[in-house]
C-alpha cells in the first residue's frame, strides 16, 4: 500500500488563523494515524500578498500547537518547509511541457484587452491567444514581449472527480477559464503550483478549503496532462462567525495566536478547533491529541459549515483549566494579572488560588466584569476592581443581612473582638478562630463572617471567602480596615 502523505500550504500573508490551524489538524492527524508524512509547503507565489515574519509566526503555531512536520530542503543541518518561490524553475519545465502538448498556450493580452473584453460583458478569457501559431508565439516571446501562460480548458463536456466530503462531484467545462498558469514574473500561480508540487511531493490525500472545490476538475486535467494520478480529495466547509459570514480578521480575534493571547490554553483551542468541522463517533468533547489520533476519520467530517462559538472555547478552556495545579495556573495566569492595574501590589499567587476555580480563560483574572458574570446566581453590582477600590464607601446599613439577624449594631459589638482575632490569629489560624468565635457567641458561623467580609471589602459578594480576603489584604491592610469600619459604626 502507497504511504499515506499529506501537506499543509499556507500561504505567508499573516499568523495562522483559525481555518488554517484546522486544515493543518486534520492533515496531520490522517497522515500520522496511518504512520504516513506530513509535509509543510510555504505557498509564497503571490509576492504581493507577503507578510514579513509571517512564515516564522505560521511554524512557531504550529510547532506550539504540536503539529510537526516531517520534511524538507535542508537548511543548514536541519530542514525547512517547501518553499514555493525557490522551486520555480521547476514549475517553467512542465509549463513548458503542457505547451508543447497543447494544454497551455502563451498569452500576449494585454491589461487593456483584457479590460476591454471584461467591459463589453466577457466573464472570462475568450482564448484569443490560443489561435495563435506556437512557432509564432515562441518567436514572440524570444523577442522579449511580456507573456503569460495559461492552461488550455475544453469549452464543452464535463468533469466527475470524487471528494471525500463531497462525494461525486461535476463540473461543467463550461464553468471553468483559461487560467494563467505562469504569471508574467515567471512564478507559477496556485493554479499550477499545487499540481506540480503536490505529484513531485508524492501527496496521496489533498486536505483544503472547499474554496478550491470547483477548480478541482482543472487541476485534475493538468495531472493527466502531465501523465500523473490525481491525489484524493478532501474539501472542509468554511467557519463562519454566524450564518452569514466567514470568520475572519475583520470578525473578531481569527487567529490562533490571538486566542492565546486572549488567555486560552493551546491544548483548549486545538481540541475546540478539532471541533469545528469534525466529530468523533462517541460525541465525546474533550479530548488531547492522542484520542484525536486515535479516533480522527474522514466520516466524522462535516458535510456543513461549522459556527465558531467562543462560548463554547470559553467553556472548554475552563475545563481545561480546573485541571491544572495551582502553580500551573499561576504562571499561566501571572502575565495577565500583572497587566491589570488595580492589582499592583496584592499577593498575586495568592489572588491566583482564589481565581482559579472561576476563570474560564486568563484574561479573566483582569476582566472588571469578570464576578459579575460568573456569579449570575447573585444579584452583584460589584467586581473585583471594584472590590479592591471600594472600601472607602463602606457605611452602616452594609451590615444589615436579615438571614445571619446582622446589622449596624451587631457588627459594632462584634469588630472590636475581630479585630482581637485577627491580631492573634492571622493567617491558617484565623478562620477556626472566627468558627469558634461564632459558637461562643451562640450565632451562625455566616453571621460572624459577613461582619467581617463586609468590615474589610464593603461588599456582600468578594472574590474569595472573609479570611481569604484578609488574606489578599494582608495584616495590616485587614486590620486598618477593620478599624475604620468599627469607626464608621
Ligand atoms: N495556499 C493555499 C491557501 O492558503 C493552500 C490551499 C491548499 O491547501 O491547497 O489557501
Amino acid at each position: 500500500m502507497k504511504k499515506i502523505r499529506t501537506r499543509f500550504a499556507p500561504s505567508p500573508t499573516g499568523y495562522l488563523h483559525i481555518g488554517g490551524m484546522r486544515t493543518a489538524l486534520y492533515a496531520y492527524l490522517f497522515a500520522k494515524q496511518k504512520g504516513g508524512d506530513f509535509i509543510l509547503r510555504l505557498e509564497d507565489t503571490d509576492r504581493e500578498r507577503l507578510v514579513d515574519d509571517a512564515a516564522t509566526r505560521i511554524y512557531d503555531s504550529m510547532k506550539e500547537a504540536g503539529l510537526v512536520y516531517d520534511e524538507g530542503p535542508d537548511v543548514g543541518g536541519d530542514y525547512g518547509p517547501y518553499v514555493q518561490s525557490e522551486r520555480r524553475d521547476l514549475y517553467t519545465e512542465y509549463a513548458n511541457r503542457l505547451i508543447e502538448s497543447g494544454d497551455a498556450y502563451y498569452c500576449f493580452c494585454t491589461k487593456e484587452r483584457l479590460d476591454e473584453m471584461h467591459k463589453g460583458g466577457a466573464t472570462k478569457y475568450d482564448k484569443h491567444c490560443m489561435r495563435l501559431p506556437l512557432d509564432e508565439a515562441k518567436k514572440r516571446v524570444a523577442s522579449g514581449e511580456p507573456y503569460v501562460i495559461r492552461q488550455n480548458v475544453p469549452t464543452s463536456g464535463e468533469y466527475t472527480f470524487h471528494d471525500h466530503v463531497f462525494g461525486d462531484v461535476t463540473v461543467p467545462y463550461a464553468d471553468l477559464e483559461d487560467n494563467v498558469l505562469i504569471k508574467s514574473d515567471g512564478l507559477p500561480t496556485y493554479n499550477f503550483a499545487n499540481v506540480v508540487d503536490d505529484h513531485l511531493m508524492g501527496i496521496t490525500h489533498v486536505i483544503r478549503g472547499v474554496e478550491y472545490l470547483s477548480s478541482t476538475p482543472k487541476y485534475d486535467l493538468l495531472y493527466r496532462a502531465l501523465g500523473w494520478e490525481p491525489p484524493e480529495y478532501i474539501h472542509l466547509q468554511p467557519i463562519m462567525r454566524d450564518a452569514q459570514h466567514k470568520l475572519s480578521k475583520r470578525y473578531g480575534a481569527a487567529s490562533y495566536k490571538d486566542f492565546i493571547n486572549k488567555g486560552y490554553l493551546k491544548d483548549a483551542i486545538v481540541n475546540y478547533i478539532a471541533l469545528l468541522g469534525w466529530s468523533p463517533k462517541d460525541n465525546t468533547e474533550k479530548f488531547d491529541m492522542n484520542y484525536m489520533l486515535e479516533n480522527f476519520s474522514l466520516d466524522g467530517l462535516s458535510r456543513s459549515p461549522s459556527i465558531f462559538d467562543e462560548a463554547k472555547l470559553r467553556w472548554l478552556n475552563g475545563v481545561y483549566i480546573k485541571e491544572l495545579s495551582e502553580e500551573e495556573f499561576y504562571q499561566y495566569a501571572l502575565p495577565f494579572m500583572e497587566q491589570v492595574e488595580y492589582l499592583k501590589g496584592y499577593d498575586l499567587k495568592y489572588l491566583a488560588g482564589l481565581l482559579h476555580s472561576r476563570c474560564e480563560s486568563f484574561a479573566d483574572v483582569g476582566d472588571s466584569k469578570y464576578f459579575t458574570e460568573m456569579r449570575t446566581d447573585l444579584d452583584l453590582s460589584t467586581n473585583l476592581t471594584e472590590f479592591l477600590t471600594k472600601f472607602d464607601s463602606l457605611t452602616p446599613d452594609l451590615f444589615v443581612h436579615a438571614k445571619n439577624k446582622t446589622n449596624a449594631d451587631v457588627a459594632k459589638d462584634m469588630l472590636p473582638d475581630l479585630i482581637r482575632l485577627t491580631e492573634e490569629n492571622y493567617g491558617e489560624n484565623l478562620y477556626p478562630a472566627l468558627e469558634q468565635y461564632a459558637v461562643s457567641k451562640g450565632v451562625k458561623k455566616g453571621a460572624v463572617l459577613w461582619v467581617y467580609r463586609i468590615a474589610i471589602t464593603a461588599s456582600p459578594v468578594t472574590p474569595g471567602g472573609a479570611t481569604e480576603m484578609a488574606t489578599l489584604l494582608g495584616k495590616e491592610e485587614t486590620l486598618r480596615r477593620l478599624n475604620v469600619a468599627l469607626g464608621k459604626l
